[in-house]
């Protein structure tokens, strides 16, 4: 269970995130939309504690994100135990963010070797690749287990980039634009793997302006616009009848 308290976020004195709540449920799918701007990147970037929140709070299972409570206030977490919980949290970026000195397999297996993993035995090597290979296999490209990413296409990078991100075996997924870098028939390949992860109960947050793949995956699509919740719902909500005039403007341009 993700629990998304009231969070507020300041880049000087621009206030971004101008308190949100959102709660995804386990296995539940969000999709955040919403203009240019509106502060969705940021919060995906709070849930992993990739921006610190200025108010309000986050947690996972119960669990604070990036801080702990000592006597009645909140203090930061080592970076030690910062990046400890991140392992929990997988996180696909736009632009695939893959190493290009290492293969496809590499890339997988390479993050549970390094990695600490609370409560989970540090993998082998072996084990790492065995598990690396079963995963480029759920997206697809176990064929490609050797090839480095400049080797490969944008659409089979980002699935590397998300075989590598399933293999810390994270409690919730965080997606942000991830088919906005590639070309448009590439979109599909990646879309279908996260469908697929949709449909598994993986839990995942997803940021996109592909507003059909919204409608199929989301149980609920939340509409982001000046760094507010304005509105949120399920798809038929969401799309056919908006309430907020401003969610009707926004989707009365894109859809
Ligand atoms: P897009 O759809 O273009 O990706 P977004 O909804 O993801 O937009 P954010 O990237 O979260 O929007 O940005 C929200 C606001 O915060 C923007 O005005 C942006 O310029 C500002 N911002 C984001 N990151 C920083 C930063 N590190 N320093 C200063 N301002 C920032
Ligand atoms: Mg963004």
């Amino acid at each position: 269970l993700v629990e998304i308290t009231g969070v507020r976020k300041s880049f000087g004195t621009t206030e971004v995130l101008k308190g949100v709540s959102l709660t995804v449920e386990p296995g539940g799918v969000a999709v955040i939309v919403g203009p240019s701007g509106s502060g969705k990147s940021t919060l995906l970037r709070t849930i992993n504690h990739l921006e610190k929140v200025d108010g309000g709070h986050i947690t996972i299972d119960g669990q604070l994100v990036g801080y702990e409570v000592r006597g009645d206030r909140l203090h930061e977490l080592r970076e030690k135990e910062i990046l400890k919980q991140r392992t929990e949290i997988g996180m696909v970026f736009q632009n695939f963010n893959l190493f290009p000195h290492l293969t496809a397999l590499e890339n997988v297996a390479e993050a549970p070797v390094v990695a600490h993993q609370p409560g989970k035995a540090r993998r082998s090597k072996a084990e790492a690749r065995r598990r690396g290979l079963e995963l480029l296999d759920r997206v697809g490209l176990k064929d490609r287990a050797d090839a480095y990413p400049r080797q490969l296409s944008g659409g089979q990078q980002q699935r590397v980039a998300i075989a590598r991100a399933l293999a810390l075996d994270p409690k919730i997924l965080l997606f942000d634009e991830p088919t906005s870098a590639l070309d448009p028939e590439l979109v599909n390949e990646v879309l279908d793997v996260i469908r697929e992860l949709a449909t598994s109960g993986t839990t995942l947050i997803i940021v996109t302006h592909e507003m059909g793949f919204a409608r199929d995956v989301a149980d609920t699509v939340v509409f982001m616009d000046q760094g507010q919740i304005v509105e949120q719902g399920t798809p038929q909500d969401i799309f056919s009848n908006p309430q907020e005039p401003r969610t009707r403007s926004f989707f009365s341009k894109v859809l």
